[in-house]
């Protein structure tokens, strides 16, 4: 779709480089294909086209997939209608709680035996999931847990937007019961950010699909508003600048961990090719085109990026682009197995988020649910904890 979805990850010094075995597409879904798409998918296989409505409705409005609860299709048919457009996708493998089950991470199994990981927070006003979409990273951060383990392979739509039905289905059945019981616990999924494993926006096509059927109204899609919606990015600037084209009022995240190119480029390879000022003269125009208050995701790290010059710059960068169009998350590193790097000291985060404040610009500490259950932020390594 765009030139970026073929990059070559960049092998790590001293690793050797080789081509990831090449896997057999997973199975064509209901959640890959428009409306007219589905029709015509079942007018191929001699199968009714009107039925894609009705299949639709029961998979996007009553989050079903068992061919016997479809009981307005003829008893003949549905399993041939469930197997042509419902295959199973995503087979859970297991589910951590936290936060007294209002967090739970489910590691799921793709038809190939990749492995993904998706997250659901329940909040008592909204409930927030992080999806993965991509098995694994080629971009290589060396503080993230998924990009030490390269790319495995990009995910469909269907298997992005499975993630989501996953996440309301269990939500209506009672299976994230947790939180603080005396709240009214938000009941359906409102917000969906794409900050699991992988780099959407290198599997650009399949991403923005799986956009488009989150927000498209039901029986197409799910019916989420565009605006609760994130896309999480290292940079990649012509595909931010596509997917700003796209209409969609979706919050854009530029993880930029470093606002100069020497840390940059150590943080987030891909600066060598986009540097900061690039990065972010392209999330500005995402703003410009979009309206949408760009996110500005930064990890702290001891003594590595957390220092109070870094903090001034960063305002300079952010402020002297203009006013009101952006904000900055800042997050405690979550070490990973074996780095070397760990979160900033809490006295030199409030210095941080201080100085951001007073240059007069939006900051707000990243909430880090699902630690322990290695469910948040940048924890996300599936392979190793299955
Ligand atoms: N590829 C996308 C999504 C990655 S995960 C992106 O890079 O934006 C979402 C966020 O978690 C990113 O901002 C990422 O930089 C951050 N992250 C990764 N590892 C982390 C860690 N160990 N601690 C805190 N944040 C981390």
């Amino acid at each position: 779709m765009t030139p970026d979805s073929d990059i070559p990850p960049r092998p790590r010094p001293g690793q050797l480089t080789f081509t990831a075995p090449r896997r057999a597409r997973p199975p064509r879904h209901l959640a890959d294909l428009t409306m007219a798409q589905r029709r015509e998918a079942l007018r191929e296989l001699g199968l009714p086209a009107f039925r894609a409505a009705q299949l639709s409705v029961h998979y996007f409005d009553r989050l079903v997939t068992d061919p016997a609860q479809m009981t307005d299709l003829p008893a003949t048919q549905r399993a041939e209608l469930v197997q042509a457009l419902l295959p199973t996708l995503l087979t859970p493998v297991r589910t951590l709680t936290a936060d007294a089950g209002a967090t739970v991470k489910t590691v799921w199994r793709l038809h190939d035996g990749a492995l993904v990981e998706s997250v659901v927070m329940r909040y008592p006003d909204r409930v927030t999931i992080c999806v993965s979409s991509q098995a694994g990273c080629g971009m290589n951060c060396p503080f993230c847990a998924t990009g030490q383990a390269g790319l495995t392979r990009n995910l469909s739509a269907a298997e992005i937007v499975e993630q989501v039905v996953a996440a309301a289905r269990s939500l209506r059945d009672g299976g994230l019961a947790g939180g603080r019981e005396e709240l009214p616990l938000a009941r359906r999924v409102s917000n969906v950010v794409f900050m699991g494993m992988g780099e959407a926006l290198a599997n650009y096509a399949a991403s923005v699909a799986a956009v488009r059927r989150l927000v498209d109204a039901p029986p197409e899609g799910l019916g989420l508003s565009a605006r609760g919606l994130t896309m999480s990015t290292v940079g990649l600037v012509t595909a931010m600048d596509t997917f700003a084209a796209e209409g969609l009022p979706v919050t854009l995240a530029l993880s930029l961990h470093a606002p100069d190119d020497e840390l940059r480029n150590e943080l987030v390879p891909l600066n060598t090719r986009w540097p900061v000022a690039e990065v972010l003269d392209a999330a500005h125009r995402y703003f410009t085109a979009t309206r949408r208050r760009v996110s500005i995701e930064y990890a702290l790290i001891r003594d590595v990026n957390d220092q109070a010059w870094r903090a001034d710059l960063l305002a300079r960068e952010l402020t002297r682009r203009g006013h009101g169009w952006v904000h900055v998350n800042p997050i405690p590193l979550n070490p990973t197995p074996g780095s070397r790097w760990t979160a900033s000291r809490p006295g030199v985060q409030q210095q941080f988020v201080e100085r951001l404040v007073a240059a007069g610009i939006p900051t707000t500490v990243r909430d880090t649910r699902g630690r322990e259950i290695d469910g948040a932020c940048g924890q996300l390594a599936a392979s190793s904890s299955s």
